[in-house]
């Protein structure tokens, strides 16, 4: 149960805001049914084939597959192509892009997820910060150049091997393609669409930072804090900018930011409801 007088200090910020800054972890996706990769459990539970094998999510989410095997590193991330593609963002989404286009309020979105839901939402693709890339654009695995390249491919995966049926390839060099995700043991990553995006984000605070910014975090973890700190950091740093925290599990901010003991969903609609 949700604290009303929270609920009602962040309807009240909401609808004060100036601008909105949503970001986004992997929590964001459990109300669209995507698998929360948290603890092995919960990613064994999504991927019964990789606990056959012991191998956790940190594990799996590792390059050198694509180097020792491509179809058992394809699998993984074909698998994953695949469900992104398939999944409907779930209408939390739907909540947040009508405040912006009510207020017609300035945004930008910042997530740690690779799935491509804002953009699938309808937000705008140079409003996105992607911090670890996305599973709908690759690059060489070498890799032979700089350059990336939409992931058009169409990736069968045996549900029970989780092998690819599939090796999509680097159109110059031939070799095996890869995702343009950040993966654990990563040396290879090639950074350059998530620094343009950064550099975007940074322009937009240039031009905003001064105006009244309220941050709707929603499912970032302590695990991997990148999005909790990038919000803390904005929280902090910039006069009148205040964090509504939506987390089940980890919701601790200090005052006076705002933190919600709840889902991404059930928080967007709770606010929602006592806003005119
Ligand atoms: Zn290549």
């Amino acid at each position: 149960m949700v604290d009303k007088a929270l609920i009602e200090r962040a309807a009240e910020l909401v609808d004060t805001a100036e601008v909105l800054v949503i970001t986004a972890g992997a929590g964001m996706g459990v109300d669209s049914g995507l698998p929360d990769f948290r603890g092995n459990q919960g990613f064994w539970q999504a991927y019964p084939p990789y606990a056959r094998l012991g191998l956790s999510f940190v594990e799996c989410a590792n390059p050198q597959h694509f180097q020792d095997d491509p179809s058992f590193g394809w699998g993984f991330y074909g698998h994953r192509t695949n469900l992104y593609r398939d999944t409907v963002p779930h209408s939390g989404f739907g909540i947040i892009k009508s405040w912006i286009e009510k207020k017609t309020a300035p945004y930008f979105v910042v997530t740690s997820n690779v799935d491509g839901q804002f953009q699938k939402a309808g937000f705008a693709d140079d409003r996105i910060l992607e911090v670890h890339g996305s599973i709908h654009w690759l690059q060489c695995l070498s890799p032979c150049s700089n350059s990336i390249w939409p992931n058009n491919e169409q990736i069968p995966v045996d549900p029970v091997t989780m092998r690819a049926g599939q090796i999509p390839r680097c159109p110059r060099c031939n070799g095996v393609s890869r995702p343009n995700i950040l993966m654990f043991g990563d040396w290879s990553w090639l950074p350059d669409r998530t620094h343009q995006q950064e550099q975007r984000m940074q322009q937009f605070l240039d031009e905003h930072g001064d105006k009244k910014i309220v941050v709707i975090e929603m499912g970032a973890g302590t695990a991997i804090p990148t999005i909790r700190a990038t919000s803390e950091r904005l929280g902090w740093r910039h006069d009148g900018a205040t964090v509504i925290r939506i987390n089940i599990r980890e919701p601790e901010i200090a005052a006076p930011h705002v933190g919600l003991v709840c889902g991404a969903l059930e928080g967007l609609q709770q606010i929602n409801a006592l806003l005119r």
